[in-house]
């Protein structure tokens, strides 16, 4: 059994080296470069003026023997002068053989990740980029995320683009973009206005699966290559290393200069080829959980990293350091975070923490195959294990995901559809799955990510027609608008990190593709016509932004507000009212949902009925941080709809006596009913 013996536990066998300066160190004078390879009989580092051999001018400028420290198990080389934008691969002979890999701490690859490069990393800099600061929630639940595909948000005409920089980087640096021969905002000129605080970019390292000299596949690029690189096909020059540093940096300034986030999916539990990877072609078996000489396969792809090994684990937590020093990435998304081990990710929490504490971190909390994870149930970060975790590591709500809308991909019903079965998830949901009452798998909110849709499975839209048997994906009917004005209330009206997929704000579609990884742009492009199409809806998600931002206790990261925090259900509709502390806001908010086919009257925990009465500042129709009308006890809530009222007593005292002298409710059911016509 030579090979089990040859992949046993790496970390009893190898020395570790835990200094900062693995990979290169640039400076004008000189570069030095550092690979930890201690199981390499011999290490060649070898340069090159192009980042791919079919380039004009390819050719080798050197090969350099590298000199290994037993101690700490590294390679290294010095070569004299100045080797900006200079090429590099290492050479690493072991006893699985002799393989030339680019550098796991590249910082720059050329064409296609084959080589690393030198880069001058000052000189990337965009103009402006010492002022650039993060943009950081002060609780996690103050953040409202938009998930993005880069390419998506800017591949159709549609976006108003210019051609050069569309499914780019550089799209999001494009100001005042609008719908082509009309005045409707695209891209961030239209996130502004929306509300959102954070963008959530799908992968935007350097993945494997689009071919960055064609880069005519599509892909959502879960199938990382190198960890602390941008994506080539996402820039304007995929040839040259450093240009795609310098416009990713362009992207994240453009979008905090508007005050938004960006929150990087980061995607460390496998990589895209498990032969060609440089962490296995630099040490081979160390860095993936292996048995029997076989690679374990909990992230449903080939492969898992061992992030309980203490490399990989440095790797991970120098990866995540850079992103947010370097790019100023204000938040950390983990794909299958369930993979990872509890203790990393602790450690990643407090090494975040010295940058800034407000740096955002949540995840999947499960894998794709529990079975072939390598370490005990009782370490990974699942939802059993949430309270293991730090408070403001979060994790997706799945439970109160299937009890709004039912299966994700199926024809079934959850609540927003009137199904009653599953009420008791979305109230947990409400509660931030932190309600001792209703079920706490979270410790605080600031654990839970309350959402609806993300890119995995059918859009919100999609699930909705499937569920009602519809296949008319541009369907403007009041029954579905309806149902997922619930859908968004339930979101946005809950406590934990709201969360949403780019576009379900105006009924996003992918025609039924449930799972469009590698779909054409064709079904994964925005179509930034249907925010006209359905701009009651989008309009009404922006309300619920606005009144979300307006009561501070339904973005509690504590229990508080779920302590002080009353729901009320009735196998017909659900109440969840908040009282508040804060005397520059409104004193209290119920926020009442009707599922049913049948109006009812609202109920909710009398108790908190005020002397001076409720307004309505969000119904059927619409939502705004404005009240609508009087609340009226004995009006029913027509069915399928959601009703937000706040006490009228502070709502005077911080937006004045509303007049209601136009008959605002009636105007706004006619322009309702004629968009649905
Ligand atoms: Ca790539």
């Amino acid at each position: 059994m030579a090979t089990t013996a040859f992949y046993s536990n790496k970390d009893e066998i190898y020395n570790t080296y835990l200094g900062s300066d693995l990979g290169f160190t640039y400076t004008p004078e000189s570069t030095t470069f550092k690979v930890w390879a201690p199981s390499a009989e011999q290490v060649l580092l070898k340069l090159y003026s192009t980042g791919s051999f079919y380039e004009e001018g390819a050719q080798v400028l050197g090969i350099k023997q590298m000199l290994f420290d037993a101690v700490t198990g590294v390679w290294s080389a010095t070569i004299d002068g100045d080797l900006n934008k200079i090429y590099y691969t290492y050479v690493i002979k072991t006893e699985k053989g002799t393989h030339e890999t680019q550098d796991v701490y590249s910082k720059a690859v050329g064409v296609n990740s084959q080589r690393s490069e030198v880069v001058d990393m000052a000189s990337t800099n965009p103009e402006g980029w010492e002022n650039d600061r993060h943009v950081l929630p002060d609780r996690q639940t103050d953040a409202i995320v938009w998930e993005i595909h880069v390419r998506d948000f800017s591949s159709s005409d549609t976006s108003g683009v210019s051609r050069e920089h569309r499914g780019k980087f550089l799209a999001f640096t494009e100001k005042n973009t609008v719908i082509p021969y009309t005045n409707f905002p695209t891209c961030v000129n239209y996130l502004k206005q929306l509300g959102i605080t954070h963008v959530q970019l799908n992968p935007v390292f350097d993945f494997g699966s689009v071919n960055e000299i064609t880069g005519v596949e599509y892909n959502w690029g879960y199938d990382p290559v190198n960890y602390n690189v941008p994506e080539g096909s996402y820039s304007t020059d995929p040839y040259h290393g450093e240009v795609r540093i310098r416009e990713f940096k362009e992207m994240v300034k453009a979008l905090h200069d508007e005050g938004i986030g960006v929150i990087m999916d980061v995607v460390y539990n496998h990589v895209y080829s498990t032969e060609y990877s440089p962490f296995e072609r630099t040490v081979p078996g160390y860095y993936f959980r292996m048995q029997n000489g076989k690679f374990l396969n909990s992230s449903g792809c080939g492969n898992v990293t061992a992030t309980d090994k203490v490399m990989f684990r440095r790797f991970m937590v120098d990866s995540l350091r850079y992103w947010a020093e370097e790019y100023h990435i204000d938040g950390f998304r983990f794909d299958l975070m369930a993979c990872h081990d509890i203790d990393t990710m602790n450690e990643i929490r407090a090494e975040l923490d010295k940058i800034d504490k407000r740096i955002l971190m949540y995840g999947e909390p499960w894998t794709a195959n529990d079975g072939e994870n390598g370490i005990s149930g009782e370490d990974c970060c699942n939802k059993a294990n949430a309270k293991k975790l730090s408070t403001r590591i979060g994790m997706f709500n799945d439970d109160m995901r299937h009890g709004i809308k039912g299966g994700s991909d199926d024809d079934s019903k959850g609540f927003i559809q009137g199904s009653t079965h599953s009420a008791y998830n979305v109230i947990a949901g409400m509660m931030g799955a932190s309600s001792v009452t209703f079920g706490n798998w979270a410790n605080e909110p600031s654990q839970c990510v309350t959402y609806v849709s993300a890119h995995d499975n059918l859009t919100l839209w999609d699930k909705i027609l499937k569920s009602n048997w519809c296949d008319d994906f541009d369907t403007t009917d009041s029954l579905y608008i309806s149902q997922n004005k619930l859908a968004s209330v339930l979101v946005l009206g809950s406590l934990g990190i709201s969360f949403m997929l780019a576009g379900e704000e105006f009924a996003r579609t992918k025609h039924g593709d449930h799972n469009s990884y590698k779909s054409p742009d064709s079904v994964n492009s925005i179509n930034w016509t249907r925010a006209v199409r359905y701009k009651e809806l989008m309009e009404y998600y922006k309300g619920l932004i606005k009144i979300r931002k307006s009561f501070s206790p339904i973005r509690d990261n504590t229990t508080k507000a779920v302590n002080d925090g009353y729901i009320v259900y009735n196998g017909q509709s659900i109440s969840l009212t908040v009282k508040n502390d804060n005397e520059n806001e409104w004193r209290m908010m119920s926020v009442i949902i009707n599922n049913s086919d049948h109006a009812c009257v609202p109920q909710f925990k009398s108790q908190y009925d005020m002397p001076s009465g409720w307004y309505v500042i969000a119904d059927a129709e619409t939502a705004g941080d404005k009240a609508i009308r009087k609340f009226d006890p004995f009006a029913n809530i027509p069915p399928r709809s959601a009703l937000i009222i706040v006490d009228a007593e502070s709502y005077e005292k911080i937006n004045g006596v509303p007049t209601f002298e136009e008959p605002v409710r009636e105007i706004g059911l006619n322009i309702a009913k004629d968009i649905i016509r």
